[in-house]
């Protein structure tokens, strides 16, 4: 049986049964638009907008508009320079999180101040956010410039508390929500509640653009100043005049029209996330010392599940680890890395336990993609001279954390064979 499968990946990327997004491509080559502007770069952000601003309570739909640009990295980038982010200042931001949520603080020749996590959210937790900021105003005569929450795997950061804390030191928020569009806290879209929310449509996203992202912005002067930046900052004169540095950021209506027909499918996209959750949830809900990851026994919270997520206690004995991390590794382990630089050592002082990279090795074996979650970025390297404010969970969930596959490619068979593997890969 397990010879006869096709790999089961994480997550990949879905087109509408229809083929919405060639006939948006195609409209694109016929009327000549291949370039970053033009109708569908337009209709992607009306489409983006509408999404943003609906509710699932039936008040007054919100007012925010959405700028297209060529990546979430790029999001990030932007949004932190028109919250004024300038060389030297400090910005807040989850450490439990992707690489693109912080580097783009760098870029700016800012410094990240890394924020643990909370227990049921895995997402930066309020206390450590305002123990932080009053820490830094003491040290260096400064509140942080902003703070970035990130939605993990989808699942909403206390929005509420943030904003609360944002607000009483005068703090801007991005909302990094690259990983959870179509989340929801209290029935308002992720992204939604601060200055700024970063989406992204990378191949493994929610909806692709093939590469994209998008910022949500609260009012038109926003939207001017984030569109002035990522197409060079220009001044109006007949030839090239430039008062400050600019990008090119600004997404290509040939993407947007893949974005445009991946609007169609959205909803769906969502549903079948949620789907797969529930049904992990059902069938690993007594394999001891295994757990898999939901969101918290609230109804304000409502997760896309982009990636589901389990958890294995250390005495949780898994075939073959006693030989996990024994060969160093040729390539990167997930994701679309063009170029990995090789290491010498299969191990560094913070890594997932042996019993997580025997569970990683066996699903393999039976073709089953999965992945250790987020390595903290205060334990990578290149942050070793960052500040950190943490209680240790986003450490100890790296040890035991593990991403399973979820999406729209994901059936219900798969869901059971891979729930049966990882039963198979226990030794009792
Ligand atoms: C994917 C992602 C981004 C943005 O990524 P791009 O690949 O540049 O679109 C930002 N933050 C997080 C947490 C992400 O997962």
């Amino acid at each position: 049986m397990s010879e006869e499968r096709k790999t089961i990946y994480l997550c990949l990327a879905h087109m509408s049964e229809d083929g919405m997004e060639q006939k948006y491509v195609k409209e694109a080559f016929d009327t000549n638009w291949v370039v970053p502007i033009g109708p569908n770069v337009n209709a992607f952000e009306q489409d983006l907008s509408n999404f943003a601003n609906s509710k699932t309570d039936n008040t007054e739909p919100l007012d925010r508009k959405v700028v297209c640009l060529s990546a979430g990295t790029a999001a990030v980038h932007l949004a932190l320079i028109a919250c004024g982010v300038q060389v030297g200042d400090e910005v807040c931001v989850q450490s439990f999180t992707f690489c693109a949520s912080s580097h783009p603080i760098t870029y700016l020749g800012a410094k990240p101040v890394f924020i643990g996590s909370e227990k049921d959210t895995w997402n930066m937790d309020p206390e450590l956010l305002e123990k932080a900021i009053l820490d830094r105003k003491e040290k260096t005569g400064k509140y942080p410039k902003a703070i970035v929450p990130v939605a993990l795997y989808g699942m909403p950061y206390r929005i509420d508390r943030i904003m609360e804390i944002a607000d009483k030191y005068g703090i801007a928020v991005i909302e990094d929500a690259a990983e959870g569009m179509g989340s929801r806290f209290n029935g308002q879209v992720l992204g939604t509640f601060g200055k700024f929310g970063v989406l992204s449509f990378n191949g493994n996203k929610m909806i692709t653009t093939s590469g994209g992202g998008a910022l949500i912005c609260r009012n038109a002067e926003d939207v001017n100043q984030i569109m002035w930046y990522a197409t060079q900052a220009r001044d109006a004169y007949p030839y090239y005049q430039h008062t400050a540095i600019g990008f090119n950021y600004r997404m290509s209506n040939v993407c947007a029209g893949i974005g445009c027909g991946q609007m169609t499918v959205l909803d769906q996209h969502i549903a079948h996330h949620k789907h797969v959750q529930a049904l992990y949830e059902d069938l690993m809900k007594d394999i001891p010392g295994v757990k898999i990851n939901k969101q918290p026994n609230d109804p304000r919270y409502d997760s896309n599940y982009w990636l589901c997520t389990m958890t294995l206690e250390p005495s949780v004995k898994v075939k073959g680890q006693e030989n996990a991390y024994k060969e160093v590794i040729k390539t990167a382990v997930g994701g679309a890395a063009g170029v990995v630089h090789q290491v010498d050592s299969p191990t560094t002082d913070c890594q997932p336990n042996d019993n997580v990279e025997a569970m990683r090795l066996f699903m393999l074996s039976k073709k089953v993609e999965c992945r250790p979650v987020w390595k903290p970025m205060h334990k990578q390297p290149v942050y070793a001279d960052a500040v950190v404010y943490t209680n240790g969970i986003e450490e100890d969930l790296f040890k035991i954390g593990m991403c399973l596959p979820a999406g729209p490619y994901v059936t219900d068979d798969d869901v059971r064979y891979i729930v049966d593997c990882i039963k198979e890969a226990i030794e009792l």
